[in-house]
């Protein structure tokens, strides 16, 4: 592209004026280059037909966002962010049954109420320093810029507000790549959020994304120079894809996650626990029980605390007629899920084969061996396997094939500490849970805060502000501004 002298000197007078008029005590906005200096499609509210207009508006945002707004503006902002989502609860998590056809009303309301209360605000990024013979050493977690976040449709709006406080509170601005299957409820959510970021007295656009989610707008936003990071919630195909983009990224990837129930277990909560977790939301959370190995006579008992719960047990010629539904073969040879059942009820799915069942049983579960397709596909659906394992060692093994590396999470019900501690450093995971359901590891019905992108492949565990930020250092040697 040819720029004239005249169209230089105008971007230049445009970026000299919008340093000049930071409030006193801000720091001025960077000059990141900007590929469209003249803006293009206003949007509407933050939705963008066009995806560089998307980008534009973000990167415009996040200048204004740097160099006009404190700290305590942001926390004002993620208040009034907190507020709008509260009010919205039931509103998004019925329109998300509604497009995406999957998952619990009731229990969409409670991931959407952990999210809204339990993703810290700005006031997690601490500032570390060090003061010594040597000087005062600052360490602070400032913004990358514009950050691209790629939304799963099994969290959908959860995601979007989780990822708009943690982004935003570190000085980021979002373009957001939604799943398809979602996109209507996501847009109503994201211009919901940014009407009520401007009515705090916050940026326009601190939020964006286009109508039409695609592949290829995630590819240009991998290639525009102002998309400083790409977060990703979702499987392993758009991780893989992510981490290829020589961009740097932050991937929150698929989970199996397995259950240990030994012989030391109070197996009434361990049956209370599991059916509870393993039927929240029909089982798409990624961080859901996907399979129990129960140890020796853990396993009868533990079926029947399950049946007690409400789970239906299916018989194995009835198993093996739901593989042949709810599964489908894969290229290459296994299984896959068959998309059409992922977060269906149980009732819904047991009537497939005949079997009626009332609403109120929310889990079919299974007795089969460690090699099953339902142990070893990521089904999604509230149909549990348990797998009788000879001893605690065998049990260990079965896990660790079941999670396929994923290092994502695991849970186990045992009061043997030596159990505990030797399944937690086989397993690797990011969340591992001992005598509860697995989503108290989001601080849902447990302690911590809560997150909907929880980044296992990249390392950065349950995301927070601190992890869509870069560290910067800044040392000022001599002893200068030191009181001792
Ligand atoms: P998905 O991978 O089908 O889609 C996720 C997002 O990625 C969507 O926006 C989709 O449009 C996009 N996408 C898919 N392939 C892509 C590619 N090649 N390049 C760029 N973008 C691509 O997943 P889903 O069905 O929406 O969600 C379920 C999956 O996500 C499960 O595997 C679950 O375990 C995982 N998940 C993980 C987390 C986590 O925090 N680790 C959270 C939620 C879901």
């Amino acid at each position: 592209m040819d720029i004239t002298s005249q169209e230089i000197e105008s971007i230049v007078r445009q970026v000299l004026s919008g340093m000049g008029s930071a409030v006193p005590g801000t720091v001025p906005a960077q000059t990141a280059p900007s590929p469209r200096p003249v803006r293009g499609n206003p949007g509407d509210r933050g939705v963008f037909e066009d995806v560089d207009d998307a980008v534009q508006a973000a990167w415009e945002a996040q200048r204004d966002w740097v160099a006009h707004y404190k700290i305590e503006d942001r926390q004002r902002i993620v208040e009034a962010i907190r507020r709008c989502a509260r009010s919205h609860v039931e509103e998004w998590s019925r329109k998300i049954v509604e497009e995406t056809g999957m998952g619990r009303y009731e229990d969409k309301v409670e991931k959407h109420l952990a999210t809204i209360n339990k993703t810290p605000g700005p006031e997690c990024l601490s500032t570390e320093a060090i003061s010594g013979d040597a000087g005062l050493m600052l360490e602070e977690y400032a913004p990358f810029g514009v950050i691209c976040s790629i939304t799963p449709t099994t969290n959908p709006t959860e995601t979007i507000i989780n990822n708009t406080i943690s982004m935003i509170s570190g000085g980021n601005t979002v373009v957001f790549n939604v799943h398809p299957r979602a996109k209507k409820v996501c847009a109503d959510c994201l211009q919901a959020l940014n009407t009520a970021i401007v009515e705090a007295g916050g940026p326009e656009n601190l939020l964006t994304m286009t109508r039409e989610p695609t592949m290829e707008n995630v590819d240009k936003m991998a290639a525009n120079p102002n998309v400083r990071l790409m977060a990703g919630t979702g499987g392993t195909g758009m991780v893989n894809a992510l981490l290829r983009s020589g961009k740097k990224c932050i991937g929150a990837g698929a989970g199996n996650p397995p259950v240990i129930v030994d012989e030391t277990a109070d197996l009434e909560l361990a049956g209370r626990k599991i059916y509870e977790g393993a039927s929240f939301d029909n089982n798409i959370l990624c961080f859901a029980e996907k399979e129990v190995f129960a140890v020796g006579s853990a396993c009868g008992e533990l079926v029947r605390q399950l049946q007690k719960q409400g789970a239906y047990l299916l018989n194995a010629a009835q198993t093996e007629q739901l593989v042949k539904i709810v599964l489908q073969p894969k290229q290459g040879g296994g299984h896959e899920v068959n998309k059409k059942w992922v977060g269906q009820d149980a009732a819904k799915i047991l009537e497939t084969i005949g079997v009626k069942v009332p609403d109120s049983c929310r889990l079919a579960i299974c007795q089969v061996p460690a090699d099953h397709p339902f142990v070893l596909v990521e089904q999604m659906m509230p149909v549990l396997p348990i797998v009788c394992s000879a001893s605690f060692d065998e049990a260990v093994e079965q896990a660790l094939v079941a999670e396929h590396g994923n290092r994502h999470t695991a849970s186990i019900f045992s009061k043997d500490v030596d159990h505990m501690t030797r399944f937690a450093r086989a397993i690797e995971t990011t969340i591992y849970v001992k005598n509860s359901a697995t989503k108290a590891g989001v601080g849902i019905g447990g302690e911590g805060h809560c997150t909907m992108t929880i980044a296992g492949p990249t390392g950065e565990g349950i995301t927070c502000a601190k992890s869509f930020c870069r560290r910067r250092r800044c040392m000022l040697a001599e002893g200068g501004l030191r009181i001792i």
